[in-house]
Order: structure tokens, then C-alpha cells, then sequence
């Protein structure tokens, strides 16, 4: 399958003449080919530092070779890219993803992974699994897309699609046997059904993740293992539960000290959760740039949907507002503590634009005391950590899945460099900027048809 990337680079004469002629994905790297980062500063991401004029080779999707560009040499055939006071990243990840189901049509599937990868996102956990997706994953992994890497949770795990424990057994076979690497919990189980299907989970060897259902409540998820806890699904209510309308300091301490002992990640997703409160300004969300990129249908719907919420007669922006600031309070207490925190918007939905609503996560990250070093290993060494049975990823070192993004400057003195790419590099495959962007002006212009 040729890739709209390759089209784009053929007609423009940018692909490498060693490069031409290859199957694999766009600018496709195979065993006789090696992409050089030379010159180029790296940010490791294996503890704070950066790492001062380095070569970087990369061989098929892995990096071959990071060292002082004064002593690694560049073979003959490879495709060079220049790295002079450029910065060397390795790619974030989208933990909390959405990708359209495949009844959509085709390219909104591939405009939806192709805005990811534009803004530096090689990997996404796609978070609802649909049947037929399976398949997209495989092209994914291959390469045979311009799309992140991918992994799929299954089909959801709720009050409709479960009606009974013994059915909630027989539904986590069933995922585990069609192929799925993660099993999605929804609110409406019941707390029998959500045992079930934990045990049944821990005999299959899957994790599960998602929601808390409010039968079941935080700790008992804990204690069952759920592995990752998105939105901060359930902190709130827990600590309402023990003093209505406040956070009690020591309850926080408590269920924090628990999360970090279950070895459990939270998925913040802090931005969104603003706008389903409705706390934030609908001009400002209507103003957002990256808008061109969505549907006039999927933006007219999110509109609608904020002002019903607005005019809903149960709206209260107080209580919202404290809600909204309980959820900071606890983002900020589970960071001191040393909690696992991945990086993730649940895109595309509700003014999250996949990709780009990565980068007002990460606003909202440094305002709960996180540091631009500490919001970047939120979306590389963490996700290389939680996928680590999968694969080896998330650092810039040897080894390492070739997932990189080129930045024109330092990302950790100051995260709006995220934004300033010179290419995206998703396993092996090289995306400079000015490829990215034609094809974001194509995504922008079929929208306005
Ligand atoms: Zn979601």
C-alpha cells in the first residue's frame, strides 16, 4: 500500500534515491538503509539532561547508535538529516485515544491517525474498541500507514453490554482470544460483574482499565487491579464520599499512597473534563485554531452540546468550578507522590482535537506543579514502561523503537517547543515538517468543501 505521504514525496521529488523503490510505509527505511540525526542535541528522557551534539542512527525501527557526533560515523547510503541546534525527542503518546469506528469513513480514519502523528504522537491507546479494528492495528504496527503505533482496547465492558457476572467471564475470553491488548471499563457494572470480570482478567493475563464504575468505587478497583484509572475516574467521588464538597487531606494522602502501592497509572485528562463542566468559555473553545481540522458536523455537535449542558437547570458553575479544582488538587498530589501519570486528552472528542489537545494537556499538567522534564515522562518513559511486555520504547537510546520527534528547540525549558517540530519520526519512517503540513492543509481544505 502506498502511503499519501509517499504520493506526496514522489510528486515532489523528496524521497532519497536509496529510499525509492521500497513497500514498506513512506520514507521507508529497510536493512540497507539507515537515517542519520547528525549534530543534533538529544533529550533522552532517562533522567533530565540533554545529551550535546550527538549522532543518531537509526536502522529499520530500531536506533542503532546514539553518540558524539565527533566519533560515530555516517554510512555512505544514508539518508542525512541535518540536526544543527535541533533537539532529538523521543515521540509522545496519546494514552487515552479514540480512533472512528471502522463504519466511518475511510478518510476520516485516516486523517483522525494522521493528526496525531503531525504533532509528534507515535503511539496511541485507543481506548474503545469496535469489531474490525483489529485489522487497522495490524496495518498500524506494520506499517503500512501513516498513523502512531497502535494499541486497542476492546469493545466496552458497561451496564448495556454486561448483564450478568457469569456474561462479564465469558466477555473477557472472548477479547483475549480475538487478539485485544487492553479490556475497557465503563460506568454501569455491577460490583458482582466487575469481580467477575476482574478475576476472569487476571486468569486470562489481560489488564483493564477505564472507568469506575460506581457500584464498585475506587478502592475496590484498586484492590482488584485495575491498571490504569482515566479522567481520575473516581478520586473526586471517593473523596467527596468522605467530606462532601471538599478534599480531605488526609483521605487524598491515603487513596494516593494506595494507588501508588497497587502500582496502578492514572490517565489524567484534565482539559476535557473542563469542558463537560463547562467551566471554561465557549468563544475560547470555538476560537481554538485546530478546528479547521474537524468535521463542520462533529463541531456543530459539540457546540449543541455544550450550551445544553449550560442550560441544563442541574448546571451549577460553583460546584463545577470546585470539581474541576478537587481534580487539580489531586493531579498535583499523586505527581508529589511519584504516581504513575500518563499522558492522554481522550481525542477526538469535545474540543479535543487529536494531537492538538495534547499540547493544552501539557499547560495544564505544569499548573498542577509538574515540570516540562516531568510532563514529557508522562508521554515517553511512563508509556514505555506501561507497554514494556509489548515492546521497547520511549527513551532516545539504542535499542529503542525509532518513535522521535525533531524540535527546533529545547523542550524542557519550555513545553510550547513540543510545537516547534522539524519532522516526526514514527518507526523509522521519517516525516519532515513540510510534508506534515501539506498534508494538514489537505486534511484543513477537505473540511471546508
Ligand atoms: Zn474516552
Amino acid at each position: 500500500m502506498k502511503s499519501l505521504l509517499l504520493s506526496f514525496l514522489l510528486a515532489f521529488g523528496l524521497v532519497p534515491i536509496n529510499l525509492c523503490g521500497q513497500q514498506a510505509g513512506p520514507v521507508a527505511t529497510g536493512a540497507e538503509s539507515v537515517v542519520a540525526f547528525v549534530n543534533v542535541h538529544v533529550v533522552p528522557m532517562d533522567e533530565e539532561r540533554v545529551l550535546e551534539d550527538q549522532t543518531v542512527l537509526i536502522e529499520g525501527d530500531r536506533i542503532i547508535t546514539v553518540g558524539p557526533a565527533s566519533s560515530v560515523s555516517i554510512p555512505p547510503t544514508a539518508l542525512v538529516i541535518d540536526g544543527s541546534g535541533r533537539y532529538l525527542v523521543p515521540g509522545l503518546a496519546e494514552m487515552h485515544g479514540h480512533i472512528p469506528p471502522p463504519n466511518q469513513p475511510e478518510s476520516e480514519i485516516q486523517n483522525t491517525l494522521f493528526l496525531y502523528l503531525a504533532n509528534g504522537i507515535t503511539t496511541v491507546r485507543g481506548m474503545l474498541g469496535y469489531d474490525g479494528q483489529l485489522t487497522l492495528r495490524e496495518q498500524a504496527n506494520r506499517g503500512e500507514l501513516d498513523s502512531p503505533n497502535l494499541y486497542l482496547a476492546g469493545p466496552s465492558f458497561n451496564g448495556n453490554s454486561v448483564s450478568s457476572a457469569e456474561q462479564a467471564g465469558e466477555k473477557v475470553r472472548r477479547q483475549v482470544q480475538e487478539g485485544w491488548d487492553l479490556l475497557k471499563i465503563h460506568p454501569g457494572l455491577t460490583l458482582a460483574e466487575y469481580d467477575s470480570m476482574a478475576i476472569a482478567a487476571r486468569g486470562a493475563g489481560i489488564d483493564f482499565g477505564g472507568h469506575v464504575p460506581a457500584d464498585v468505587g475506587l478502592e475496590h478497583a484498586i484492590e482488584m487491579g485495575q491498571l490504569t484509572f482515566d479522567h481520575l475516574d473516581g478520586y473526586v467521588e471517593y473523596l467527596y464520599g468522605v467530606s462532601p464538597g471538599a478534599v480531605d487531606p488526609d483521605a487524598l494522602a491515603e487513596i494516593v499512597a494506595r494507588t501508588i502501592e497497587a502500582r496502578a497509572w492514572v490517565v489524567p485528562t484534565m482539559v476535557l473534563w473542563e469542558t463537560l463542566y463547562s467551566v471554561n468559555n465557549l468563544d475560547e473553545l470555538n476560537a481554538f485554531p485546530e478546528l479547521q481540522y474537524v468535521s463542520e458536523g462533529s463541531r456543530a455537535s459539540w457546540e449543541r452540546q455544550f450550551r445544553q449542558r449550560l442550560g441544563s437547570p442541574q448546571f451549577d458553575r460553583d460546584s463545577n468550578q470546585a470539581v474541576i479544582d478537587a481534580r487539580m488538587e489531586v493531579l498535583a498530589a499523586l505527581h508529589e507522590a511519584g504516581a504513575g501519570i500518563l499522558m492522554g486528552t481522550d481525542a477526538p472528542q469535545q474540543y479535543s482535537v487529536p494531537g492538538f489537545s495534547l499540547h493544552r494537556e501539557m499547560a495544564r499538567m505544569l499548573e498542577a506543579g509538574m515540570s516540562p522534564y516531568d510532563v514529557l515522562v508522562t508521554g515517553t518513559r511512563n508509556v514505555g514502561a506501561y507497554f514494556s511486555a509489548w515492546d521497547t520504547f520511549g527513551l532516545v537510546a539504542e535499542g529503542h523503537r525509532a518513535d522521535l520527534m525533531l524540535l527546533e528547540e529545547n523542550p524542557l525549558t519550555d513545553l510550547a517547543h513540543v510545537a516547534e517540530r522539524a519532522g516526526v519520526m514514527v518507526q523509522g519512517r521519517w516525516y519532515p515538517e513540510s510534508a506534515i503540513q501539506a498534508r494538514l492543509s489537505e486534511i484543513a481544505a477537505s473540511y471546508r468543501q
